[in-house]
């Protein structure tokens, strides 16, 4: 296995838990990072683009980058919806003197955490209940019946992992939660 020896930060929760938003917050607030664009299968939502929020790409496409042995890690997150992060991307940013900042799935981020080792701060980010969970997917308004229970009952699975990630933060309340945050990714990167 390869061994990395440059910094990266992982942010990871079952999905509602308010990860995009602590995620946005620490890209805004800390220069010496940048997001990790992520490559999916999945559809793009209306407000999102390509190359920004994730490189859209199709079945076929991704199966190849697996072949070539593109991706530092790749999942299928939802059934027979893939994500993976390229190897090229990291090294893009790293390229760029910052610090690649993930937003992946509980999986994935305990595979990469095993590549990086303490070279790798892990953020879990837990929603204070399930049930609040839930109230906040559906005010989303982007998921259907069916999504929204996968989403929840793999965040009932993904919820068992917490102990394998370096801090714990709850989102009580999302201030509080983006400081707790900030705070672990300055000390971890020395700033
Ligand atoms: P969404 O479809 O809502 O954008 O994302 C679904 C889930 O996929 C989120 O939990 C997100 O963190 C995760 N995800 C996004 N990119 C990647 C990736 O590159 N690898 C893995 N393993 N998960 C990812």
């Amino acid at each position: 296995m390869a061994e990395y020896l440059q910094k990266l930060i992982i942010i990871t929760a079952p999905s509602g838990a308010g990860k995009t938003s602590v995620t946005k917050y620490l890209l805004d607030k800390i220069p010496q990072l940048s997001f990790s664009v992520s490559a999916t299968t999945r559809k793009p939502r209306s407000n999102e683009l390509n190359g920004v929020d994730y490189y859209f790409i199709t079945e076929e496409a991704f199966h190849q980058k697996i072949q070539e042995d593109d991706f530092i890690e790749w999942e299928m997150v939802y059934e027979g919806k893939y994500y993976g992060t390229f190897k090229s991307e990291l090294q893009r940013i790293w390229d760029e003197n910052k610090t690649p900042m993930l937003d992946i799935d509980v999986k994935g981020a305990i595979h990469v955490h095993e590549q990086f080792n303490s070279n790798c701060l892990t953020l879990f980010i837990e929603p204070p209940s399930v049930e609040e969970l839930k109230k906040r997917l559906q005010s989303r308004g982007t998921e259907s019946l069916e999504s929204l229970q996968t989403r929840l009952n793999k965040a009932v699975y993904e919820l068992s992992f917490k102990e394998h990630f370096n801090k714990i933060i709850i989102n009580d309340k999302l201030d509080d939660a983006c400081k707790d945050a900030e705070s672990a990714v300055r000390k971890f990167l020395g700033l």
